[in-house]
Formats: C-alpha cells, sequence, structure tokens
C-alpha cells in the first residue's frame, strides 16, 4: 500500500494518525485533499458502523484504500452516553466547550469513585474493492469536576488517566497517542499492515 487516504478533516486527528504512521512509507491523504467529497451523515447505533460507512463512502468516491475512524465518550453513570452522540452531545451545532458543560452538568454532585468512563474507537480499513477489516482500542479513565490542560481536543480536558495522574489534555501528544483509544486501535491496524507487507514481499 503506497497511499492511504484518512477519511477525517479534523486536523488533531489528522496530527494524531500521521504521527502514528510516520514510520510505514506510505503517503497520507486526508479529506483536506478531497475537499469536494460529501460528509457521511453518522447515524449508526455503534462506532464500527460509522466508521466502516465514513470508509466505504471515500473508498468508492476516491478508489484509494482508506481509513476511517469513529469514536466517543462513555460515561458509566449515564449507561454509557454519550457513546455514538459524543460530537453532539449538546446539540448539533455544538462544540467541546459545550459538550464538556453538559457533561459536567450530568455529574454534578457524583461523587469521583463513581465518575469513571472509557474512551472507545473502532478504526475500519477499507480497500477499493469493498473489503473492510476493523480494529478497536479503548482507554478507561476518571471525569474529573473541572476541566484542566490546553491539549488534545474534545473531552480531553476532563478525562483523567489514572496510571498519569493528568488528563488527556496535559500529556505530551507522543503519550496520548501510545495510549489513547485511537492509538490503541491504531497499534492493531498497524500490526495488520506490516504482516500484509510481510505476506506480500
Ligand atoms: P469522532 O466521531 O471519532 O470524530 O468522535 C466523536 C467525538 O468523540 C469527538 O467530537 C469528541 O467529542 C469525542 N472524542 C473522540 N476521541 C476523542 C479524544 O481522543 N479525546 C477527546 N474527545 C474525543
Amino acid at each position: 500500500m503506497k497511499e492511504l487516504l484518512i477519511a477525517t478533516g479534523n486536523s488533531g486527528k489528522i496530527r494524531e494518525l500521521t504521527a502514528l504512521l510516520a514510520e510505514m512509507e506510505i503517503t497520507i491523504r486526508s479529506l483536506k485533499d478531497f475537499p469536494d467529497l460529501s460528509q457521511v451523515i453518522e447515524d449508526g447505533n455503534t462506532f464500527a458502523e460509522n466508521a466502516v460507512k465514513k470508509a466505504l463512502a471515500a473508498c468508492k468516491a476516491t478508489a484509494l484504500p482508506v481509513i476511517a475512524d469513529d469514536s466517543g465518550l462513555l460515561v458509566d453513570l449515564l449507561d454509557g452516553r454519550p457513546g455514538v452522540h459524543s460530537a453532539r452531545y449538546a446539540g448539533d451545532d455544538a462544540g467541546d466547550e459545550a459538550n464538556n458543560k453538559k457533561l459536567l452538568a450530568e455529574l454534578a454532585g457524583s461523587p469521583m469513585n463513581l465518575r469513571t468512563a472509557s474512551f472507545r474507537s473502532v478504526i475500519a480499513l477499507c480497500l477499493p474493492d469493498g473489503d473492510c477489516v476493523t480494529f478497536s482500542g479503548e482507554l478507561k479513565g476518571i471525569i474529573l469536576e473541572a476541566a484542566s490542560g490546553s491539549g488534545g481536543f474534545g473531552y480531553d480536558p476532563l478525562f483523567m488517566v489514572p496510571e498519569y495522574g493528568k488528563t488527556l489534555a496535559e500529556l505530551p501528544m507522543e503519550i496520548k497517542n501510545r495510549i489513547s483509544h485511537r492509538g490503541r486501535a491504531f497499534a492493531a491496524l498497524k500490526e495488520y499492515l506490516l504482516l500484509e507487507r510481510k505476506s506480500n514481499a
């Protein structure tokens, strides 16, 4: 595989994913290189459904191998919400700040030991012939009572990783990439791509 399209226009994700694939000698494209591709409606009930839908749509339009990820935050006290609705938790036009505010309001008064949550990510790799494989990853943490840190994106400033005693927004990108839900799903994808390369050599 010489070229791979990452089906996202999110700059934070493009940075993370490009760094994760740096040593693979694959030319990485993103939706920023294909501005005319129409937005896929993420209406699946699972991360896997949405990831495959996004990857297949971009595959069809570009005839390139495509990876697409869908991810989100699952909060135990909220029965797994916001889940697949993480991006639009506080409304269709809501940004990170509004989503974080809503999450804090929903958990107001809940004790620390019950504020457990996990980030989950599913990455779909689809080839132009329509074949798809999926890879998943998870990171467990605690939702703090106030935001801390300025790195990352989304719910990162509220998500504390117990092993580090820091939020994802406080950790350097290299560490986030290694431990995050997407990083772990990516590690599985990377292993798969390396095995493929070996078996085709
Ligand atoms: P997406 O559908 O994979 O773009 O992710 C949906 C939403 O989940 C994002 O808009 C964020 O609110 C949240 N999310 C996913 N991954 C992360 C992360 O690594 N950190 C913080 N929030 C995330």
